[in-house]
Parts: structure tokens; C-alpha cells; sequence
């Protein structure tokens, strides 16, 4: 199995471009990719349909969500204060090295030597399994499909369900290389092999990690919602808790979950609530509770206005799913934590535009993401609103090369005489090209599977000119 090392891949230039030729130059991986979302995004379509106030539901959330970034100041202290009010250590990152360095403190102040970790994007962003690695501390994975990305040395692949790519059989040949069990491609067996891996693990644990789905501000709870258990034991088993927050993830109450809760788990899984929900109400005696709340270049988002509503997702996957672009490239493709349409918003503006500006370009701008995101972002507009900023920017999403053929364009276009000369030169240089002693195919991504167009041998203008006479409408 190939492994992909955890480490984010690069996104410098022109790497999405690469890394998504490298995606179709793996056809089977892509197969079972495309498959998965493809059955995901059908069976989600078809929860939500059966609701009849479903856009009721997605616009009320994207109201919610707009009040609740609009006021983001505010109701981040009033979380903090009700945390701390609950015994609760606070702590603020600006980005994903002061977040590390918290979580590293915390573990020499524990003296946490093995980890159990819950599903967390967040933690992603962070590298936190490189970085507890770093000292020594082991992290294990204990969401499923993260725990076999974690074996098998790779990335996820998609934010909700991070072994999409794998089936079965790709399982059991993984438990059967890393854990040494005998082979089986059936469900059953394989999670019960998981199960009995992991279930030791939560009690030898010295800290649990978990993410956060929504932050409850008049409550100062968090809440947590899954599907195997596995969260539910990572934080309630070992005596350190630390939860990893977004500070995107704080709604103004708790009154407004349900309305959360109804979306996420149709959109996400197609269920209609999750397995699980744990709301926790602050730390249990005699354990200690920490929550670490994160910018990390979310604060660049909220300086967008027209980039805003990007922070209102609930990291459902379901744009993901319907993506065709996604399904053909996968999400290692994307470079970065979040793939997809949501990764090609939120990318950029957490990494920069220098590293990421491309990825807005990564979308056939059919619409699908917009149509099924519960919380009602306009993806498809805010990839238009990005592809302007990148373009307008100094980054290398615009060689110069390609600075010059625009300039030239536009200067072409301002004339009818201009036109014409430049169409003269047009079809000269196609004409010749054929003379050029390499196939113009190397001339980059563009001409690459492109053929160059048969050019008439004569002009439009000059062919009307003799034969326009036909067409004319007899008098009377
Ligand atoms: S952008 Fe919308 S559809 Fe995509 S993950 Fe976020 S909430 Fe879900």
C-alpha cells in the first residue's frame, strides 16, 4: 500500500496541478474514491429531500452562523468566561505553533507519555501527531478511518470520512501487513479487529485530544458529536482532556444546536443524527480539562467580507461528495487539510495565497457544492471572488509569462484593426508550428492531450465578402 507521508504535502506553485495529474495516473484509488462519493452525495440528497422544510432549515443555520461570526468577539469571551467558570483552562493560539506549544506544555506539566485522539481537523492543521512525535509522546488515531490512514503512513483524504479511498480488501491487506491478522475483506471482522486493537489503548492513555463541533457560548460547553464511540472514550478515559477549537466553531447558544444537529448528520453521513453527541459541561473531579482556541489564519477569513460566510461551515463534507473535480482527484490533491471546494476557500486564506492561491482554480464551477451545503455558503461565488483576488495579487498563480500573453490580449481586443493584424499573426504561428522542431505539447498542462486547430484557409470576414451576397434577403 503506497504510504503518503503525514506531513503536509507542499503547495507551493503549481502543486495542486501535479498532484492532481499524479491522481489520474492512479485509476483504481480514483475509482474507489469517485464510487464512495458518488453513493454518499445520492443517499444524503435523498435524506434531505424527504425533509419538507429542509431550505427552511439551511437558511435558519445560515443565519445563526451569520450572527454568531458577525459577533465573534463577544461571544468567544462569553465562552471563555463560561469554560473557566466550569473549571476549564483556557488558552488562546494565533496559530499552529503557539496552539503546539500549549499542547506541549500541557503534556510535560502531565507528564503524558501516550495519547488517544479523537477525529480533529484542527489537529491537522496542527500536525499534532508529528509534533507529539517530536517528543517522544505516541498518538493514536482512534476514529476508524483515521486510525487506518495513521497505519497505512498516509493523509485523509476527506474531512469526514478520512479512508474513503480504501475498501475492504485494501483493509484487511493493511491489518494483515501492520497488525498481523489474518486476512478478511468482511465489515464485521475488520472492526472488531480494529475494536480489540484499539479498546487497551483508551485505558493506558495518560491525555485524550478531541476536536469540537460547536462551541455552546451561553453554556460554556462543548460539543462533540461522532458515530463510533471512540470520542466518547478519549475523553472520558484518560485523566487529561484538551479539546482543539476552531474559533469559528462558537454558536451564541445551546438553543440553536438541534437545528445543527439536524443538518450535520444528514448532510455529513446521511443519518439523521449521529451515533453519538456528547455536550461537555466542563471537567470531572480530579481530571483536568483544557481548551485551546485557534485562530490559525481564520482571522485573514474574517477580514474578507466577501470571503466571510466561508467561516460558517460545520465541516460537514457534503460539497466534497458532490464535487466532480474532488471525486477525480481525490483529497490529497488539495495539499492541505481540507480538500475540496470548502478546502479551495479556506486554503488559501489559512496558508496564504502565495502557497495556495490555485486551488479557487480547482473547480469546474458547476454549482453542486453551493446547492448542497447546509449552512447555504455560496461556494461556487466565493471561488470566482478568490480566483480575482489571486489573479490581483503578486503570487505565482500568475507567471509572468502569462501577465504578458493577458496584456497582449487585452491590447489586441481594443480595436477591430488590432484584432484583425493579431488574428493574422494567430494564424501564421499556428501554421508554422507544425514546422517547430518539439510537439508544442511541451510547451505545458495547457496543450498537453490538446491537439492545435486545423486553420481554414480563408478568414470568416473574407469568405463573407464573396459569398455574403447568397444570404441577403430579397427586397420586398
Ligand atoms: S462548505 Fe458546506 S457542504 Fe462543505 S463541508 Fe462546509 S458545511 Fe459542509
Amino acid at each position: 500500500m503506497k504510504a503518503v507521508h503525514s506531513q503536509h504535502v507542499s503547495l507551493q506553485g503549481a502543486a495542486f496541478w501535479k498532484a492532481e495529474n499524479k491522481g489520474l495516473a492512479e485509476p483504481r484509488g480514483s475509482k474507489a474514491l469517485g464510487e464512495s462519493a458518488e453513493r454518499s452525495s445520492k443517499h444524503n440528497r435523498q435524506i434531505a429531500m424527504a425533509i419538507p422544510y429542509w431550505e427552511q432549515w439551511r437558511e435558519a443555520a445560515h443565519q445563526i452562523k451569520r450572527y454568531a461570526i458577525d459577533h465573534l468577539d463577544d461571544l468567544l469571551v462569553q465562552f471563555e468566561k463560561n469554560l473557566i467558570a466550569r473549571g476549564c483552562t483556557v488558552l488562546w493560539a494565533k496559530d499552529a505553533a503557539e496552539a503546539n506549544q500549549h499542547l506541549l506544555n500541557i503534556v510535560k506539566e502531565h507528564n503524558v507519555k501516550t495519547v488517544v485522539k479523537s477525529k480533529s481537523m484542527v489537529s491537522e492543521e496542527m500536525e499534532v501527531n508529528h509534533v507529539l512525535a517530536s517528543v517522544g509522546v505516541k498518538a493514536l488515531e482512534t476514529d476508524l478511518g483515521e486510525f487506518l490512514v495513521q497505519l497505512a503512513g498516509q493523509r485523509p483524504t476527506h474531512i469526514v470520512t478520512p479512508a474513503l479511498h480504501l475498501s475492504a480488501s485494501d483493509v484487511g491487506r493493511l491489518f494483515a501487513e501492520k497488525l498481523g491478522e489474518p486476512y478478511t475483506a468482511e465489515h464485521e471482522k475488520l472492526t472488531d479487529i480494529a475494536r480489540r486493537h484499539l479498546r487497551q489503548e483508551y485505558l493506558r492513555a495518560d491525555m485524550g485530544i478531541s476536536g469540537c463541533n460547536f462551541g455552546l457560548a451561553d453554556t460554556g460547553a462543548i460539543c462533540i458529536v461522532e458515530n463510533e464511540g471512540n470520542a466518547g472514550l478519549s475523553i472520558s478515559a484518560p485523566p487529561v482532556h484538551v479539546a482543539l477549537i476552531g474559533i469559528e466553531k462558537v454558536i451564541p447558544s445551546i438553543e440553536y444546536l438541534p437545528q445543527f444537529l439536524n443538518l450535520l448528520g444528514r448532510s455529513g453521513t446521511g443519518q439523521k443524527l449521529t451515533t453519538y453527541t456528547h455536550i461537555v459541561h466542563g471537567a470531572t473531579p480530579g481530571r483536568k480539562f483544557y481548551v485551546i482556541l485557534i485562530d490559525n489564519g481564520r482571522s485573514n477569513v474574517l477580514k474578507d467580507p466577501a470571503a466571510r460566510t466561508a467561516l460558517f461551515c460545520i465541516r460537514c463534507g457534503a460539497c466534497l461528495n458532490a464535487c466532480p473535480v474532488y471525486r477525480r482527484v481525490g483529497g490529497w490533491a488539495y495539499g492541505w487539510v481540507y480538500p475540496g471546494p470548502i478546502g479551495s476557500i479556506l486554503t488559501p486564506h489559512l496558508v496564504g495565497f502565495d502557497k495556495a492561491g490555485k486551488l479557487p482554480f480547482a473547480s469546474s464551477l458547476c454549482g453542486a457544492c453551493g446547492e448542497v451545503c447546509p449552512v447555504k455558503i455560496d461556494i461556487p461565488h466565493q471561488l470566482v471572488h478568490l480566483r480575482h483576488r489571486a489573479v490581483n495579487t503578486r503570487s505565482p498563480v500568475r507567471s509572468p509569462l502569462e501577465r504578458l500573453i493577458w496584456n497582449a490580449w487585452a491590447w489586441a481586443m481594443r480595436g477591430p484593426l488590432r484584432y484583425q493584424l493579431t488574428m493574422g499573426f494567430v494564424r501564421l504561428g499556428v501554421r508554422l508550428a507544425k514546422f517547430l522542431p518539439f510537439h508544442p505539447a511541451q510547451l505545458g498542462a495547457w496543450t498537453r492531450g490538446r491537439e492545435l486547430p486545423l486553420v481554414p484557409s480563408t478568414t470568416f470576414r473574407s469568405w463573407w465578402r464573396r459569398h455574403g451576397k447568397r444570404f441577403e434577403q430579397p427586397a420586398g
